[in-house]
């Protein structure tokens, strides 16, 4: 590790240099703002982010399969014979399809397209810690490589970007992974929040219809009605969560969708529904996937129907490296102060595709509370809503934050 001196140092040169870039960081958020793009493919985000990182110095290749961009700082400080290692940071660009309501100067200009989970921010804070450590090439020990990923919001863009090779992009791979995510709500604003160990649970998904028979509103007896079979499901779901799993080890399942019918007095031939499942283990996740299609084949059978039921597994659980967490923990401490960071106490119930990436490199996931000065984040919308506002005052902050990791995480490698 670097002494307590030059440590010191650090965290006023990585703090004054960050605040310099706020201007030019700040801009390219806004420019990101207007132009969200959703999914895989973000043409336009891509460009903005290629054109900033021009001329930094970086080994720079973008995606086969979809827009991202992996660039790649070699370090030049003398290792002393050490051999160098690499550390990854990842910041997700792309935006979701919310038609912004939020009021702000900036605001997206694309109908049906927000930027409603500050991955903006995220790109132009990965974008400002590239050019505050392009600048410091001869202090860092190893390489710095720079995952800008497209597709979190359900498109496993994460997956996308490893089959892309995103983790040998530097010739070897990382020794430690480095995520941030902005709220708009959750804390006070700069607050930054973590945890080891599960962080965010597993996003699942499920589809089920429920087959009947149609006939005659009047008549029916002659008919095999699929709504009040799919109306005991949804109701014998909640009873399943509740009876079968265990308190202490949750489980949120919440229909989000359910259909049927075209008229009052017609019977429908099917229903159909669809609801979300998170889980914080895997155990309860193994279990869901038996308990589920059981309980709901069970009650059509019951009733002399049949459902098809598809369960989806989607985002595995994001679980944190202990020491790696700790180390983040310890850095935001030294930049920023003792209170600027809060341990969470207990996991979140969204789910994140970096937690492909934490199952191949161990790493931390730090939350950073943008909501604006003077907004009580009990009251201010969460993430995803039309009404989030995230504030710009937390970019050099997030920007001088990710540089301090790869700093400090390969001295600490060069070290051992
Ligand atoms: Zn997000």
């Amino acid at each position: 590790m670097t002494n307590s001196v030059s440590s010191a140092d650090l965290t006023v040169s990585l703090r004054d240099d960050a605040s310099a870039l706020a201007e030019q960081i700040t801009d390219l958020r806004h420019r990101l703002h207007q132009e969200p793009e959703i999914g895989l493919e973000l043409p336009r985000t891509q460009q903005k982010v290629l054109e900033a990182l021009d001329g930094l110095g970086l080994e720079i290749s973008t995606g086969t399969d979809t827009t991202s961009v992996t660039a790649v700082l070699r370090g030049t400080a003398n290792t002393g014979g050490a051999t160098g290692q690499t550390v990854l940071l990842r910041g997700d660009m792309d935006a979701l399809p919310v038609q912004e309501k939020s009021g702000v100067s900036y605001a997206s200009r694309i109908d049906g397209a927000m930027h409603a989970c500050g991955h903006d921010l995220h790109t132009a804070m990965l974008v400002g810690a590239a050019q505050l450590l392009a600048a410091r090439r001869d202090q860092l020990t190893g390489d710095v490589l720079f995952m800008f990923q497209p597709g979190e919001e359900g498109f496993d863009g994460a997956s996308v970007m490893l089959r892309e090779g995103v983790l040998d992009a530097a010739g070897r791979r990382p020794t430690a992974a480095y995520g941030l995510h902005v709220m708009s709500s959750m804390a006070d604003g700069g607050s930054f929040l973590s945890r080891p160990g599960a962080t965010m649970s597993s996003s699942d998904g499920l589809v089920v219809t429920v087959h009947g028979a149609g006939g005659h509103g009047s008549a029916p007896f002659a008919a095999k009605d699929p709504v009040p079979v799919a109306a005991e499901i949804v109701s014998a779901l909640q009873a399943m969560v509740t009876r079968q799993f265990d308190v202490f080890d949750p489980v949120v399942l919440t229909v989000g969708v359910l259909r049927a019918g075209t008229k009052r007095n017609v019977v429908p031939e099917t229903a159909h529904l669809e609801a979300t499942i998170r889980s914080f283990s895997p155990a309860a996740k193994e279990r869901l996937k038996s308990a589920i299609p059981q309980l709901i084949e069970s009650i059509a059978a019951a009733h002399g129907l049949w459902a098809s039921v598809e369960y989806i597994e989607e985002y595995p659980l994001t679980v944190t490296d202990a020491v790696e967490t700790s180390f983040a923990q310890s850095t935001v401490r030294e930049l920023f102060g003792e209170d600027r960071h809060q341990q969470m106490t207990h996991p979140l119930a969204g789910s994140e595709d970096f937690s492909r990436v934490l199952q191949e490199v161990p790493g931390a996931f730090l939350f950073l509370s943008a909501v604006p000065e003077g907004t009580d984040y009990r009251q201010s919308p969460y993430n995803h809503s039309p009404y989030a506002v995230f504030d710009d005052a937390v970019l050099p902050d997030g920007a001088a934050t990710y540089a301090r990791l790869a700093l400090d995480r390969l001295n600490l490698a060069a070290s051992n």
